[in-house]
């Protein structure tokens, strides 16, 4: 079946046939090349399931949604016109069906340290942050998975006013192909983080189909083991991905090494305390084999001192787990400190002289507010820019 090649300049996330002259509103007559205003479905949504469904519903075979993924992951094209190898008339009706795209650029940020960050303004008008991390031949993005954040994290800029909804698989790996596109073409992506906006455990259920494309050597074949989700620890998500075997590797964020603490800086502790999150994360470490990660956010004479070292090798010294120490990165109007360089000595010796291992996580990205959520906020109202 034929379809109309959308016009020019058509609204995004609608079908473009709205815009031709003169036409009235048809329901679904998209197909008869006819004005429908239909919303067009995201195509990053629908790899697995609708785009074979549709292939079949308009007669042609299933190796075409192979070569459509192909152009998206490793072709990193912009729009179905460049996916050169399909008939013109399949071009035509993807476009009329699908969108590829569905945020723009708000705000495109580079740091001195090669640091990238954009803030995408998704199809509902919320916006989110993603960022690209060069460290020698290491390129990784860090994506959202939410808009905003219901945890409640003291000192995250991401939490501040909440969460508004879960993105969908779409629109998570869009964020992984818009930073494709900054890299030159003989360079890829190789590690994942999923740390930027949002609580992943939250919304597994459109994280892991992207995960999945992510991993497969049908979408952007980047080994599983090099892709880290980090959470703030809700036991039943992390005991469903213990039973599900994903070969990911875990971050938990603890923050603080005593209950009472940790439930003043991350609320979300008040319904499970680290005694559930540190058993479930022992089941997923149980099941995969991958060292432990326990972040914990370095906030100036408040969670800093000796005892709390002290605590915390009492929480880790058994486990196969590391401490990753994340000097806090201030956020504009709260009221915390990042820890003095002594302070951090300190901490880090405690850990270490007890046979913990322990990293201190390299700030990235400062100028451009890569940590979760400034960027957002510092940039709420700016008009976003189209992708040249
Ligand atoms: N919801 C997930 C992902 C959050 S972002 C989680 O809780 O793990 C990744 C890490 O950055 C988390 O450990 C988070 O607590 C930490 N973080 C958030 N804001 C920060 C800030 N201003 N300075 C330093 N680390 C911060």
């Amino acid at each position: 079946m034929q379809r109309r090649a959308p016009a020019l300049g058509g609204p995004p996330g609608a079908c473009d046939n709205t815009r031709l002259p003169g036409r009235a509103p048809v329901e679904d007559s998209c197909r008869l090349g006819v004005y429908c205003g239909k919303p067009l479905k995201h195509l990053l949504d629908q790899l697995g399931t609708g785009l074979p469904a549709f292939l079949r519903e308009v007669g042609l075979p299933a190796y075409r949604a192979r070569q459509v993924r192909h152009w998206l992951f490793a072709g990193r094209v912009s729009d179905f016109a460049t996916m050169t190898d399909l008939p013109a008339a399949l071009r035509e009706s993807l476009a009329t069906e699908f969108s590829l795209w569905t945020t723009e650029i708000a705000a495109h940020r580079q740091a001195n340290d090669d640091t990238e960050k954009l803030l995408l303004q998704l199809a509902d008008g919320n916006r989110i942050e993603c960022v690209l991390i060069r460290e020698g031949e290491r390129r990784t993005c860090c994506v959202s998975t939410q808009v905003g954040c219901a945890m409640g994290c003291v000192f995250c800029a991401s939490g501040l006013e909440g969460v508004v909804r879960n993105l969908s698989t779409g629109e998570i790996l869009e964020q992984l192909l818009r930073l494709q596109q900054l890299l030159p073409q003989d360079e890829r992506l190789s590690h994942i983080v999923v740390m930027g906006m949002g609580e992943p455990l939250a919304n597994l259920d459109n994280l892991l189909p992207a995960l999945e494309w992510a991993t497969s050597p049908e979408g952007l074949g980047i080994s599983g083991r090099r892709v880290t989700i980090s959470t703030v620890g809700l036991p039943a998500a992390l005991k469903r991905l213990a039973t599900e075997k994903h070969p990911y590797h875990l971050a938990v964020s603890l923050h603080a090494p005593n209950d009472v603490l940790r439930s003043q800086l991350v609320p979300v502790n008040r319904s499970a305390g680290l005694a559930d999150v540190v058993s479930a994360a022992d089941e997923y470490f149980a099941a995969n084999g991958r060292r432990l990660t326990f972040e914990y956010v370095l906030l100036g004479n408040l969670n800093d001192q000796p005892e709390h070292a002290k605590q915390l090798v009492g929480i880790l010294r058994q486990r196969t787990a590391m401490v990753n120490l994340i000097p806090y990165n201030p956020v504009a109007g709260l009221p915390y400190q990042t820890p003095s360089g002594r302070a951090v000595d300190r901490f880090v010796e405690i850990l270490q002289s007890a046979g913990v291992e322990v990293q201190v996580r390299v700030r990235k990205g400062d100028q451009i507010d890569a940590a979760c959520g400034q960027l957002r906020r510092s940039l709420a109202t700016t008009e976003p820019v189209t992708l040249s």
